[in-house]
């Protein structure tokens, strides 16, 4: 196990690879920074690297697909001077003037800011074959993914808010759009079930668990089991839409940052600093929202612009290093 460890302090580090993260490093590369990107063992690049078609992020006419938005975030972060590791962040103290940040492979980096830009988890249902289709009518964002659904019979699964929202946006592209929800009384607002349940599109199925999603190469339906009589039964469907709640990635920071009841990092305003002076928090981990790749990557720069004036609010270096040794 490598256990490197530098008495150096950077300037800022970045945890986290997706829009936010990649955002943020190249702002602060291009202000000489020199950010550290720890992007992750595995889940370097984000949610994005799920996806296929990404059509909504501006600036490509025709589209780009997610892992090469990523691979051009990372690549412009690198032109800049941005550093990468490809590890996963194990522990950090954030608490004094100086934060340490802690590898999973034992190295221990300092940093005189840190921006937390940890993304968000989509929850999976746990499907015996959720995984192996996800992307192939598996999908956890309709916004994302709904225009490849037209005039096709989908479901979504779940009874909040997101599930409405999802299932509503869905009708502008599905023939059909069917709400499976466990309970028979839903959990979304009034406003938003009102809405679902008037919609013509809209059916919904009570009382019911999905089981599994069926296909081979495809999704082709969704199977279902009614949890008052046990029944089981296959629903024809070509995309499944699972909307039951997300989770930010806070794991890293609880008991150093402060969250908000709906489990994000708390931010002032519409800034990015944390209640931590030299700690800031971007993307999807501070948005419980609109979690969209353009508004993470905006977020990333809120972050980067309020980091250089963090730092340039601090005592240079050598006035640091007078204070110690007095
Ligand atoms: P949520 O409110 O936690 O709802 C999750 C839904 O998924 C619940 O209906 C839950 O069923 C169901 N569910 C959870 N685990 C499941 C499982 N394993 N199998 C089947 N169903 C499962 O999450 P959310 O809808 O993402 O909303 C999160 C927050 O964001 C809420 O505060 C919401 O109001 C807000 N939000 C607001 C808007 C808006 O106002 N436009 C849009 C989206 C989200 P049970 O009901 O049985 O627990």
């Amino acid at each position: 196990m490598a256990t490197e460890t530098s008495d150096a302090i950077r300037n800022v580090i970045i945890i986290g690879s997706g829009p936010a993260g990649y955002t943020a490093a190249v702002y602060t590369a291009r202000a000489n920074l020199e950010p550290l990107v720890i992007a992750g063992s595995v889940t370097a690049g984000g949610e994005l690297m799920n996806t296929t078609d990404v059509e909504n992020f501006p600036g490509f006419r025709e589209g780009i697909l997610g892992p090469d938005l990523m691979d051009n975030m990372q690549a412009q972060a690198e032109r800049f001077g941005a550093e990468i590791q490809y590890e996963d962040v194990a522990s950090v103290d954030l608490s004094g003037d100086i934060k340490t940040v802690t590898l999973a492979d034992g190295t221990v980096y300092k940093s005189l800011a840190v921006i937390v830009s940890t993304g968000s988890a989509y929850r999976e249902l746990g499907l015996p074959n959720e995984k192996r289709l996800s992307g192939h009518g598996v999908s956890w964002c309709a916004t994302c993914d709904g225009f490849f659904f037209r005039e096709q019979e989908i479901a979504v699964i779940g009874g909040g808010d997101s599930a409405m929202e999802e299932a509503l946006f869905l009708t502008k592209f599905a023939s059909k759009v069917t709400v499976v929800h466990r309970r028979e009384e839903l959990r979304a607002s009034k406003i938003m079930a009102d809405r679902a349940l008037a919609h013509p599109k809209i059916e919904f199925v009570w009382n019911t668990a999905v089981s599994d999603a069926v296909g081979t190469e495809k999704v082709s339906a969704v199977k279902l089991e009614n949890l008052v009589d046990g029944g089981v039964s296959e629903l024809p469907v070509t995309g499944i839409f699972v909307a039951i709640g997300n989770d930010p990635r806070t794991d890293l920071v609880k008991g150093q940052l402060d969250l908000t009841p709906e489990g994000t990092i708390a931010v002032d305003g519409r800034t990015s600093r944390t209640n931590i002076p030299g700690v800031f928090a971007a993307g999807d981990v501070i948005d419980p929202t609109y979690r969209q790749a353009v508004t993470a990557a905006g977020s990333g720069c809120v972050a980067a612009l309020d980091v250089e004036h963090y730092l340039s609010s601090l005592p240079a270096a050598s006035e640091r290093d007078a204070a110690v040794a007095n």
